[in-house]
């Protein structure tokens, strides 16, 4: 493809999306978001021209102050959707904490730091992210020298607010990023407690590519009058990123088989490989190393986190193996490939894992390996998300 027939692509991905909103306004350039001025010079030095779909509907309505339920599919820009939505509201004068994003895990809390920090560079804003696995002494000097902005996890951000070191009275907004995540069982209870500590008249923003009834129904409690921009379900698959499936027969290790074989076209791009459990993860990271493959792997047990997803996004290592803890929100654009080595257990995250390739409009494959008896589990994800998953066919290595 030509430069600007990739350009033209990329603009019909992100631009039909269709959405169902209360809210109408659609603002489709920066420019004319009447954001200050070095907001702006932040937003194009960091290499955005135009506003993705949901960033045309969703940034003013946030910027004015108001509640918002924003969802769009993954890759299109929330992050910066919210971040320009916070900083246009920032008084920089004032050194305190003004605004709270929570995020599901400690790799996207900081990935969404970095993003803060560079849209709100020539702000001279002050970011700070809490997380789990790190000295809370080091929240303690850098949150008593000041910060605008705390990014964090649920555990350490009410730890840190429980112990006084952010002062919740000049907080204004908060927002949780993958918020159907934030508001299901594991996270809900202490998302409440969080929300409890925040001043009353505080505006809420929730983001995500998906969002259950369930999700929609917990919100009328905590939220008022919001703004809704919503996808229907089955216009949640992007048609960028082109999905099949595997049938490996009835046994288990038919999948490690596929994979090898797989191995050379996976590492042509960058790919992620997701297994349900952490003991999964360990097994095919050691026989893949002992059979001579190249991969990295990462789960929540592990202790360098950090190290392994910086050597991935550099793209110093191909193949990252791992569990749901990277379904969600981690944007590596060069990934272009997600297996599914075991089917997700639920829905949701079957669009947050195949949105880990095709960012931004980019093209991907989502390979499912699957079992003689998990025919039916491919026919329901179909049906879902109103889309088809082929066999895979023997020229894979053309659509990478
Ligand atoms: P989401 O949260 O919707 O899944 P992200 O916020 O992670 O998506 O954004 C996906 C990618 O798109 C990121 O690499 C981001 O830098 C890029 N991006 C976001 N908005 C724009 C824009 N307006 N122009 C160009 N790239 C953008
Ligand atoms: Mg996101």
């Amino acid at each position: 493809m030509s430069a600007q027939a990739q350009a033209d692509y990329k603009d019909d991905q992100l631009m039909k999306n269709e959405f169902v909103s209360t809210y109408d306004t659609v603002i489709d350039s920066f420019d004319g978001m009447n954001l200050p001025k070095d907001l702006l010079r932040g937003i194009y030095s960091y290499g955005f021209e135009k506003p993705s779909a949901i960033q045309q509907r969703a940034i003013m309505p946030l910027a004015s102050g108001l509640d918002i339920i924003a969802q769009a599919q993954s890759g299109t820009g929330k992050t910066a959707t919210f971040t320009v939505g916070i900083l246009s509201q920032i008084k920089i004068s004032l050194q305190r904490c003004q605004a709270l994003i929570i995020a599901p895990t400690r790799e996207l809390a900081q990935q969404i730091q970095k993003v803060v920090i560079a849209l709100g560079d020539y702000l001279n804003i002050k970011c700070y992210c809490c997380i789990g696995g790190t000295k809370l002494q080091d929240d303690i000097v850098n949150l008593q020298n000041g910060v605008h902005i705390v990014v964090g996890t649920p555990g350490r951000v009410y730890d840190v607010l429980q112990r006084g070191l952010i002062k919740p009275d000049t907080i204004k907004m908060f927002v949780l990023d993958e918020a159907d995540e934030m508001l299901s069982r594991g996270f809900k209870d202490q998302i409440y407690e969080i929300f409890r500590l925040l001043p009353p008249s505080i505006q809420v923003g929730l983001f995500s590519a998906t969002m259950t009834e369930e999700t929609l129904q917990i919100t009328t409690k905590f939220m008022k009058d919001p703004v809704k921009i919503l996808v229907k379900k089955d216009e949640l698959t992007l048609e960028g990123i082109r999905q099949f499936y595997v049938n490996v027969g009835g046994q288990e290790k038919g999948k490690y088989d596929v994979l090898t074989d797989l191995y050379e076209s996976l590492s042509i791009t960058q790919a992620v490989i997701f297994c349900n459990t952490r003991r999964k993860v360990d097994w095919l990271t050691s026989r893949m190393t002992e059979d001579g493959f190249t991969v990295a792997s990462t789960h929540g047990d592990q202790k360098d986190r950090d190290g392994i997803l910086s050597s991935f996004r550099s793209g110093i290592c191909r193949v990252l193996i791992t569990t749901d803890l990277l379904a969600r929100g981690i944007d590596v654009q060069q990934v272009s490939l997600v297996i599914n080595y075991d089917l997700p257990s639920n829905l949701e995250n079957y669009i947050h894992r195949i949105g880990r390739s095709g960012r931004f409009g980019r093209k991907g494959v989502a390979i499912n390996f699957i079992l003689d008896d998990e025919q039916p589990k491919i026919s329901e994800l179909c049906r879902h998300y109103n889309t088809t998953i082929p066999e895979m066919p023997n020229n894979i290595s053309e659509f990478l």
